[in-house]
């Protein structure tokens, strides 16, 4: 609890700092206007009846081109020890979500780090993750540069692999900072770290590491009640468990999908999930009737050879997993499509569908209802209620009037099982105390809805 509030808290002031940095880097005037803006919406938000979001922040990513998803090959990583500088510091990429493709020294204490993704082209995410110690407590100056593309993920330390914290802000510098607000443009070209190192490892990675053994100790942590349970549906290509959990606190034939991880670095989309599914396992009077109601079935992680391989964004044929709903080439999607078609035969209905996942900023993928009509309002009934719940960071919503071909979950799901369904977006950098109370929130209105 402290230590994501903490967490919450060094986003909040890097998010500010990076207002600060594209303020400095135009004008003052669009300074204070950045000072300003919180203030205009107070007065704007009293007499306009329109959400405020629609009008700032992140508007969502245009129509999703169609694309092939047969399996291409994939660059496996080198994995291994980095001895440098007369072997007096050292880089590992010898860990599950690792992510090191090469590093040099440039003399004194400065050396430049090189990632890659596992195969071109690939979605502006630029996963990294490494291990580093020396063999005498100093200072290092890491330069990161990246394979087409820029420093979009703010540096994590850890001491354990476990825990980890924000990079104090005076300890990271943008080197060519970007434009604008959200996307890859606004982020700087390449990154310059310092970090103190010593004897015992640090380690530095884009996001908090979430592999698939730490993902199974979670499911593990819940299976532990009467309620839940956990299986494989299937395997991925390396041959890593499909799991999914079900809960189930009566025999109800009215049921949920929740899927997470189709693409590896979406650790706050797995982080809303998380605090998702614990709200439905939790000990609340509400959550007791809604299990008695429904029946919840839960991926967690759809893509584990990404995850644990440190991928960018696909699976290991090379694919992204949520463009494959319509042509299902892949295992990892196989697996759930086979699952849903296994319940509807054994007569489960399902009500509603939800895959969580990050980007620049929190928002709102539904279906619109002039594609799924009245059955489809549900979606939007729910953003209202937890947009309500959480003024204090509003997101904008972008629904999508095309259905077809499904590529994505939420398509296959209505498309297949006439259920109301949603890509739920996290920001990479909402505050982690904010991501776990909206992934609450967004719990308890959904089990109020549908119990009406
Ligand atoms: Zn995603």
């Amino acid at each position: 609890m402290h230590k994501s509030f903490e967490l919450g808290i060094k986003l909040f002031v890097f998010t500010k700092f990076n207002i600060f940095q594209v303020a400095n880097s135009k004008c003052m005037k669009a300074y204070f206007k950045l000072l300003l803006f919180p203030v205009v919406l107070f007065f704007c938000s009293c007499k306009n009846a329109e959400p405020i979001a629609e009008k700032s922040g992140y508007q969502g990513q245009g129509p999703t081109p169609v694309v092939s998803t047969t399996t291409r090959p994939v660059q496996k990583q080198w994995k291994g020890i980095w001895p440098l500088n007369d072997s007096t510091v050292f880089f590992s990429n010898q860990f599950d979500g690792a992510r090191l493709n090469g590093v040099v020294h440039d003399g004194k204490n400065h050396y430049t780090l090189w990632f890659t993704a596992e195969n071109t082209p690939v979605n502006p995410s630029p996963w990294y993750g490494f291990k580093i110690w020396s063999t005498m407590s100093q200072e290092v100056v890491l330069k990161f540069t990246y394979q087409d593309s820029r420093s979009r993920y703010y540096p994590k330390i850890s001491r354990d692999g476990q825990h980890f914290k924000v990079l104090d802000s005076s300890r990271f510098k943008p080197i060519n900072p970007g434009e604008g607000q959200f996307g890859l443009k606004a982020a700087p070209e390449f990154a310059e770290i310092t970090v103190p190192i010593d004897e015992q490892p640090t380690w530095i990675t884009a996001q908090e590491l979430y592999t698939s053994e730490r993902v199974k100790e979670w499911v593990d942590s819940l299976s532990l009640q009467s309620f839940v349970r956990s299986y494989p549906i299937g395997e991925s290509r390396e041959k890593r468990p499909i799991n999914l959990m079900e809960i189930n606190g009566g025999d109800s034939k009215k049921a949920l999908i929740i899927l997470t991880f189709q693409h590896p670095p979406e650790v706050t989309g797995f982080l809303a999930m998380k605090s998702f599914m614990e709200t439905l396992v939790g000990e609340s009077e509400q959550a007791k009737a809604f299990r008695g109601k429904f029946t919840i079935f839960n991926v967690p992680l759809m893509n584990p050879d990404g995850v644990d391989n440190g991928h960018w964004r696909h699976n290991f044929g090379g694919i992204d997993l949520n463009r494959d709903w319509a042509d299902f080439n892949q295992p990892e999607t196989q697996s759930v499509r086979d699952f849903l078609q296994q319940k509807k035969k054994e007569g489960y209905e399902f009500v509603f569908g939800a895959d969580f996942h990050s980007t620049w900023d929190d928002i709102y993928y539904p279906l619109d209802t002039t594609v799924t009509g009245s059955k489809g309002q549900i979606v939007f009934d729910w953003i209202e209620r937890i947009e309500d719940r959480l003024p204090q960071k509003k997101a904008n919503v972008s629904a999508s009037k095309k259905l077809y071909p499904t590529m994505t979950s939420r398509n296959h799901f209505f498309a297949a099982y006439q259920m109301p369904s949603i890509v739920f977006e996290l920001g990479d950098n909402t505050p982690r105390s904010f991501v776990k109370e909206k992934g609450r929130v967004a719990a308890e209105e959904l089990m109020q809805l549908l119990m009406e």
